[in-house]
């Protein structure tokens, strides 16, 4: 009998059922995906290279130029979450001696000045407290001084919920020779964000946020200045998996018979194909409209309860995800413990700079509505009423 010569035995935990939970996902990301978006991922697969699949790969590079407002042709999905998206960007438009300015209020600008250094990248990083924003000064200063090639900067600030202004900074770059490279993984479809008109060069997203798709896919777009510089390299990207140009062509960006690249990640593909589909049929506007809403209701709620946001000023708030600090006498692990354990419901603490300092409660796409941030409420309410480690 063959199985004499196995020995490891099947794991009896895979002889059990999938166990999946059902969760309100009220954190950073994932947020929940609405049935219509499970379905599309649950259909039969095609051949990565049949035509209805690459019919579908053009569909969602239509649906990613209208949620980034671009007409760019080198639009795409890349197979990964929100970081092989950062990492394409970079990996692309940065050569080993490049100099890059990365600005860092939260850990997203620390991961860039990260992947960048391992690039072998000349990083120069603009640092504000986390909860503070960028200014067009602050940024012309860091310009004039450093003259990098690319500037990176976070659009939406999941680890602080900071929402950082754009306007004037494409053309403040362009003034300055230099490329705008924007993450906007946590803000997209959630608050206003105009690629062309801003004169953003590389902008990307991923689809566990607002576009409520399962992890795994996530969108990017190159300006015509940013192809024109990876067209000027003088090397090739570190990575395969990863190159812009093959990446291109795979897609139908260069004109090209389409060559296979990579296996596609079809039913990841399928989802956010819906999900782009939804914002299209909801509009880019109402969905902004949607968030800035509950996001006010909910720090209007926060702040009656006595609770104090992390972010001071109103308009730099993050429409998708809100910082609220942790209140005195309380460890946010209890707090975070409760609501999952009695409520289904996650809340998530702080990230690199804010850990141990925030709650973090995001609404986006399908999540944001003001049934839930009245349910959240209510449940702080009840976990601030049980946590107190006073009473332990
Ligand atoms: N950038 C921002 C602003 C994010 O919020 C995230 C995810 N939390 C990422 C990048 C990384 O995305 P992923 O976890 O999908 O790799």
């Amino acid at each position: 009998m063959a199985t004499r010569l196995l020995r490891v035995p099947p794991p009896e935990e895979l002889l059990r059922p999938l166990a999946v939970p059902e969760r309100l996902l009220l954190g950073p990301g994932p947020s929940n995906v609405p049935r219509r978006v499970q379905a599309a991922g649950g259909r039969q697969i095609l051949g990565h290279m049949h035509p209805e699949m690459l019919q579908v790969m053009d569909e969602i590079k239509a649906g990613i130029q209208y949620a980034f407002q671009t007409r760019n042709r080198l639009t795409l999905a890349i197979s990964g979450s929100g970081h092989s998206a950062m990492e394409a960007a970079l990996f692309n438009l940065l050569e080993q001696g490049d100099t890059v300015l990365v600005a860092i209020n939260g850990i997203w600008g620390q991961r860039a000045a990260e992947i960048a250094r391992r690039l072998g990248a000349n990083v120069c990083e603009l640092l504000k407290p986390p909860g503070k924003y960028f200014t067009l000064q602050d940024i012309e200063q860091g310009l004039v001084q450093h003259k990098p090639l690319v500037l990176f900067i976070t659009h939406g600030e999941s680890s602080s919920g900071v929402l950082q202004p754009l306007e004037g900074l494409g053309k403040l770059c362009h003034r300055h020779g230099c490329l705008l490279l924007v993450d906007s993984v946590a803000s997209l479809g959630g608050a206003p964000i105009f690629m062309d008109q801003q004169e953003i060069d590389v902008l990307y997203s991923g689809s566990q946020k607002v576009l409520n798709a399962p992890p795994g896919s996530a969108p990017i777009s190159f300006s015509e200045r940013a192809r024109e510089k990876l067209l000027r390299r003088k090397t090739k990207p570190l990575s395969f998996y990863l190159d812009m140009g093959l990446l291109a062509n795979y897609w139908g960006c260069d004109g090209e018979p389409r060559r296979y690249h990579h296996t596609a990640p079809i039913n990841s593909f399928f989802s956010l194909r819906e999900s782009l589909a939804m914002l299209a049929e909801r509009g880019l506007e109402n969905s902004w409209e949607r968030h800035r809403a509950n996001c006010t209701r909910l720090c209007q709620g926060l702040l009656a309860m006595g609770l104090e946001l992390f972010v001071e000023e109103e308009k730099a708030r993050l429409p998708t995800i809100t910082t609220v600090k942790v209140p005195e006498g309380y460890d946010w692990k209890d707090i975070t413990a409760f609501l999952m354990k009695n409520r289904g419901m996650e809340v998530a603490g702080g990230l690199g700079p804010t850990v141990g300092k925030v709650l973090r409660i995001g609404l986006m796409g399908c999540n944001s509505t003001s049934d839930n941030v009245d349910r959240v409420l209510r449940a702080l309410q009840d976990a601030l009423k049980r946590c107190h480690r006073s009473r332990l």
